[in-house]
């Protein structure tokens, strides 16, 4: 349909008519009145029908105008036959409008147009007219406007007409414009018009005609586009349906198998606990690690199958994205440091870290990342790195880079590496294991969050691995970070580092600039001996334990040593774990800081030692960092726990926890029975396994939630093999309190139930 024209856009008096015309005819004959192909054609035919219908009758009004150059007898006789068909025409856009009968008008439009050219004609001189020239169009503008049969009709009409005219030319002619002449040009006129007519009908005709195909080979070809798309359509319903169908089969699956391996590694970590000979502590180590990765596998699978079915579930929640590369780190410190690589992170203290987001899903991409990093790396180092910048008013973009200094992928290899179940060479498999799906999965999680993944990387010098998220911004405080901590009481001392990383130097140092501290640093023993003694007076040496030469401890020896440097204080960097308190050169430091180093963490202990220097003398302190807590958490916070849980290993590996920590809890198998027994007698804490015969969990927290009153209402705590955030929110909307997911882990256990104790205020 044809738009009123942009009225920026000048237009002559003229244009504007004519669109004012189009756009008067649009809203008289709306296409919507017309469906189908043939109907739009013909509703182009009936517009332009009507268009010459009015345009027609507007000229024939003009006829009386005809007096001016004819004798005065014809002019008046020709205007009123001109005013009566120029009236009837008006007729014809109501008429069409009234019946859309376009047939009934179109016969009506031929008759009108046949009488005005073929009487015109008879009244203006017969054959030799000028008007006569009129009568060669009238066939194509009705096989053109009407039917092809219209333009049949017309034609013979015309013919037929032209021989009547030729016949009785001597009676029929008014005004003789050759004199005498037309006996010898009139056969020949005639023939000429009669060819020239049926030309022009078997123009119109083949027009027609191939018009007609080519529409019926478009509504052929609409047709079988049709059926292709309702095919594809049938074809994407039961696609989508099948992965739908994988996708939950994939999800029961791994639920089954999470529950008897949940019994598998709980009942492994159990027996740890007891006493065993090494050869027994060995095996079940076995045990519990191959569970571990068996639990791994089964994670990635479920993952994968969610990416694939495009149902990543991401949860909004602020976090501080800080804390959660320091999470990641914490976790795979202890890999590191087995391996002995530095791993180390900088985030610029400038960037903003505090965001809103799926912190669960960015976690796993960095501990996919690292973990591959410090599996691939046998020495040197892993760097975290992250920068940020805005992308608009609200949103900011971080750059996370996790650089390594391993084995590197060849090039022609990189671009295999985020496509699913691929690793760089099958022998990868047997000696680091793994399924081939975590870059994969991580790729395809960045691209959820708003960024990408790539990696850039070099056989024997190492990779980078880089990816961007965007999250919205927020002013919510999320979590006391370093940000919160004021280094005021350490800015006039003077600190020393010694460490044989290039980059613990340059992130330390950049560190410590940002809390306006100025920081010395020493890259061996020997640098940082020379520097001491050369009269810097440093109130704080930080040592890192491993340097190849001097190593950390040798060192705080070497400086106990010097007579004047007594009382200089000292901190030990160290990897996770591998400090020991029976190790006698410890007392030679004021504490440790583990590695990696957390900027919130190192200040504060910075800040610990600094006041803990001033109530007591360095060297007899013991660092707060080296004291162990074990104390039992029932003694803490003594709760009554009800354990509901159907299957029997799980009930005994969970029950085995909870008396470990030193709760004896009561135990029962089903919701109904759960239910039957907070009415009884009141708990603190409800264990609940969410699916179980004869009552589910949810059905049965709903049940307490409404019976008992809210002083009796215990804490509810989900236990469920379906770690999927709706699943989360469906015990949250039953009434649940909180989340384990299985495998149960006792520090999960733990850190719930101090929770519950804290809030609850058992203590
Ligand atoms: P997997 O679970 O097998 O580690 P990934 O998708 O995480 O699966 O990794 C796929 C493959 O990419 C690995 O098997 C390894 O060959 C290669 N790769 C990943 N990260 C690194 C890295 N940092 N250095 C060298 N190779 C790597």
């Amino acid at each position: 349909m044809l738009k009123r024209p942009d009225s920026n856009i000048d237009q002559s008096k003229w244009e504007l008519f004519i669109d004012r015309l189009i756009i008067w005819l649009d809203q008289f004959l709306p296409e919507e009145d017309f469906d189908g192909l043939d109907g739009a054609n013909r509703m182009r035919k009936a517009r332009i029908v009507i268009a010459i219908s009015i345009f027609s009758s507007a000229c024939c009004f003009l006829g009386p105008a005809l007096i001016l150059f004819l004798d005065v007898e014809t002019a008046q006789f020709m205007s009123y036959i001109a005013m009566i068909i120029g009236g009837s025409m008006m007729v014809n856009p109501w008429l069409l409008k009234r019946t859309g009968n376009f047939k009934l008008v179109g016969g009506l439009f031929l008759t009108q147009t046949g009488v005005m050219i073929l009487g015109s004609s008879f009244f203006l001189g017969g054959v030799l007219a000028v008007s006569t020239l009129f009568v060669i169009l009238w066939p194509l503008e009705n096989t053109f406007l009407l039917s092809p049969r219209a333009g049949i009709i017309s034609g013979v009409t015309s013919i037929v007409m032209l021989i009547l005219y030729y016949i009785f030319d001597e009676q029929i002619q008014t005004i003789n414009l050759l004199n005498g002449q037309q006996e010898v040009y009139l056969p020949v006129y005639v023939f000429c018009f009669i060819v020239g007519i049926i030309t022009i009908v078997a123009i119109g005709l083949t027009y027609e005609s191939f018009q007609r195909r080519s529409v019926a080979e478009m509504q052929q070809i609409l047709d079988e586009l049709k059926l292709v798309n309702q095919e594809l359509t049938q074809s994407k319903e039961a696609a989508e349906a099948a992965t739908q169908a994988k996708s939950e089969f994939l999800a029961n699956m791994s639920h089954e198998i999470r529950t008897p391996l949940n019994g598998v590694i709980g009942m492994a970590s159990l027996t740890l606990d007891s006493d065993l000979s090494d050869e027994q502590r060995e095996f079940i180590e076995t045990i519990r690690n191959s569970g571990d990765s068996l639990l791994t596998i089964i994670n990635d699978i479920l993952d994968f199958s969610k990416v694939e079915a495009g149902k990543i579930e991401l949860e909004n929640q602020p976090f501080d994205l800080r804390r959660c590369v320091e999470d990641a780190l914490d976790l795979l410190a202890s890999k590191a440091s087995e391996k002995n690589l530095e791993l180390l992170y900088s985030i610029p203290l400038d960037v903003r870290t505090e965001v809103v987001g799926d912190v669960t899903r960015l976690r796993q991409i960095l501990i996919n990342l690292i973990g591959n990093a410090i599996k691939f790396t046998d020495e040197g180092e892993v760097a975290i790195e992250v920068s940020a910048r805005k992308t608009d008013e609200s949103h900011i973009e971080y750059h996370f880079t996790v650089r390594d200094t391993g084995i590197g992928i060849p090039a022609e290899r990189q671009d295999r590496l985020f496509k699913s179940f691929s690793q760089v060479d099958a022998s990868t498999t047997r000696k680091f294991g793994g399924t081939g799906l975590g870059l994969a999965i991580s790729k395809k999680l960045s691209e959820v969050m708003g960024g990408t993944m790539w990696v850039e990387s070099e056989v024997g010098v190492g990779s980078r691995f880089q990816f961007t998220v965007t999250y919205p911004v927020t002013m919510l405080k999320v979590s006391n970070t370093v940000f919160h901590l004021s280094p005021a009481p350490v800015l006039d001392k003077k600190f020393l580092l010694v460490d044989d990383n290039k980059s613990v130097r340059k992130v330390l140092s950049h560190c410590f600039k940002s809390w306006g501290i100025h920081l010395d640093v020493a890259q061996s023993g020997q640098e940082a001996l020379a520097k001491i003694s050369s009269g810097h007076n440093f109130d704080f040496v930080m040592i890192d334990r491993d340097m190849p030469e001097m190593d950390g401890l040798s060192l705080s020896d070497e400086i106990r040593r010097l007579p004047e440097l007594k009382n200089l204080s000292m901190v030990l960097l160290s990897e996770h774990g591998k400090v020991t308190t029976l190790e006698p050169r410890m007392s030679n430091f004021l504490g440790t800081v583990s590695k990696p180093i957390k900027p919130s963490q190192l200040l504060r202990a910075l800040l610990g030692f600094a006041s803990n220097k001033r109530k007591s003398k360095p060297g007899t302190a013991p660092s707060h960092a080296l004291q162990a807590q074990d104390e039992l958490l029932a003694s803490r916070f003594p709760l009554r726990i009800l354990l509901v849980e159907d299957n029997l290993v799980n009930q005994k590996v969970a029950g085995k926890m909870l008396e470990n920590m030193g709760y004896r809890p009561d135990i029962v198998s089903d919701g109904s029975e759960a239910v039957e027994s907070v009415k009884r007698q009141p708990y603190d804490v409800v264990l609940m396994d969410m699916q179980m015969p004869i009552m589910d969990g949810l059905t049965a927290t709903e049940m307490i939630r409404g019976d008992l009153d809210v002083a009796h209402q215990p804490k509810i705590i989900a236990m469920t093999a379906n770690a999927q955030v709706s699943d989360r929110e469906k015990c949250f909307e039953a009434g649940m309190d909180d989340y384990i997911s299985k495998p149960v882990r006792i520090e999960d256990v733990k850190e719930k139930l101090q929770k519950v104790g804290m809030k609850l205020n058992i203590s």
